[in-house]
């Protein structure tokens, strides 16, 4: 008997499948370079691997505490106050979920209530909107405006309402590279302050850029109180499949975060845990050496990709770059990656995924550079040919 999808729920209704995720699948079919789905392709560091291996000899197999590991939270609270001087108690603000991906969500169930809206800049990682509606919030989109993908001050400021429970803000951002200036983050926490919002920040890219510095936007005056600070050991340590992330946040909101946490996925991975407590201590001579190896990678896309025609931008921070696709004579980016996938060999990501209002992102498509220099070099070999073969296919 077929069950009739009017069983499911309306607040899914749509979603369609992640496009990312979908483009991996897709390159894996025709074998080709994926620069689509930012995962590393290289080793993770021995330390942590070791420290993996030694949790389980150990027999960490069991549950951790519902909130995170002792080790491992006071593990992430020196590393706040180490880094950006926060004052973090493991105890009452520290939450480790599975990946900062349960992070947002956890955070999003625990504070809103329904028909609360949530402000999210555009372009913007693809869950964040699903994040929004899974928790029976309405996601109010504002721009970031290409080239500098910044957004308009004046439309941030009437993106607020009496019924603005939080705003999401990703900075090292993904997909536009922008790394948020202490200037573009006062704007954002005044504005959270005088409409007494939530700032939930998602910071997983924290140690990847390449210009400024990374400034936590619960650093800033008068926000610590009202901001959730997410972050993981995904893409600072290379291992986006062991799913540990984190929350720090204060402690009232912690409580109901918690909640969420515990009754969604019990816990993070136990001996999982272990290791990236370990691997928190490596210092900040590992965050340099990252950021140095990421910049270097950076450089070889974005020289192949400027080669190859894309007029590409030079990312700030995280691991991205979204190009424009119509010097290939393209104008729908999603028959523009099917094709660059089945006839080049390279895999990116459609830009309209990154878009509530599809069509702006019609001309765009991302490519990551969290891979080898050598993979990096042999898809700006394959994307050199591209325009000529795109012009004879017409
Ligand atoms: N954050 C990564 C990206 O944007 C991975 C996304 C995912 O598949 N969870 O590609």
């Amino acid at each position: 008997m077929r069950v009739a999808s009017g069983h499911l729920a309306q607040r899914t209704m749509g979603f369609t499948e992640s496009v990312i995720r979908e483009m991996t699948r897709l390159c894996a079919q025709y074998g080709g370079i994926n620069l689509a789905q930012g995962f590393p392709n290289f080793a993770a560091p021995a330390a942590i691997k070791d420290a993996a291996k030694r949790a389980i000899d150990d027999d960490i197999n069991q549950y951790a505490i519902t909130w995170g590991a002792k080790s491992l939270r006071d593990r992430i609270a020196h590393a706040y106050e180490e880094l950006y001087g926060m004052a973090v108690d493991p105890e009452t603000m520290v939450t480790v979920t599975c990946g900062s991906t349960e992070a947002m969500i956890s955070t999003l169930l625990a504070l809103c209530e329904a028909g609360d809206e949530v402000i999210v800049l555009e372009p913007f990682y693809e869950n964040y909107g699903p994040d929004a509606a899974i928790a029976g919030a309405v996601p109010v989109f504002v721009p970031l405006r290409p080239p500098a993908f910044a957004f308009d001050p004046d439309e941030l400021r009437a993106a607020f309402t009496s019924r603005t429970k939080a705003i999401i803000v990703n900075t090292p951002n993904n997909p536009t590279g922008r790394v948020f200036t202490r200037a573009e983050l006062e704007v954002i926490a005044g504005l959270s302050r005088e409409h007494d919002v939530i700032c939930v920040t998602d910071e997983i890219y924290e140690h990847i850029r390449y210009d400024g510095p990374h400034i936590p936007i619960a650093t800033l005056p008068g926000m610590a109180e009202r901001t959730v600070t997410i972050s993981g050991a995904s893409k600072t340590f290379s291992v986006t499949g062991w799913r540990v992330g984190w929350i720090v946040a204060p402690p009232e909101l912690t409580g109901g975060i918690r909640k969420v946490h515990d009754f969604v996925t019990v816990g993070a991975p136990a001996p999982l845990q272990e290791a990236v407590a370990a691997a928190l201590s490596l210092g900040s001579g590992y965050y340099d050496r990252l950021a140095v190896e990421y910049r270097a990678r950076r450089d070889v896309l974005v020289r192949g990709l400027d080669s190859a025609g894309f007029a590409p931008n030079r990312p700030e921070g995280a691991y991205y770059v979204l190009c424009d696709i119509r010097p290939f004579g393209f104008d729908d980016d999603t028959e523009f990656a099917h094709w660059l996938i089945r006839d080049v060999g390279v895999a990116g990501v459609p830009g309209s995924s990154f878009f509530s209002r599809r069509e702006l992102g019609r001309h765009l498509i991302r490519f990551t550079f969290c891979k080898t220099e050598e993979l990096l070099e042999e898809a700006s070999r394959r994307l050199l040919g591209a325009r000529e073969r795109a012009r004879r296919r017409v």
